[in-house]
């Protein structure tokens, strides 16, 4: 299994088998997150963020 944590807050996202490929939202931030899971890497990205918007402030 391959831990995933949250980029934004690091809080643990899921646990996953190789090739997962999921969208889930971080339970402590609120983030929408997508995550990759190969053989030799993972990746996540956010779908959502707030930092965009408080930097139109
Ligand atoms: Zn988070």
């Amino acid at each position: 299994m391959t831990y995933v944590n949250c980029p934004y807050c690091g809080h643990k996202l899921l646990e996953g088998l190789c090739g997962s490929c999921v969208q889930t939202k971080c339970v402590k931030c609120g983030q929408i997150c997508f995550v990759k899971i190969d053989s030799d890497s993972v990746s996540v990205a956010l779908l959502k963020t707030n930092d965009r918007l408080k930097q139109n402030n």
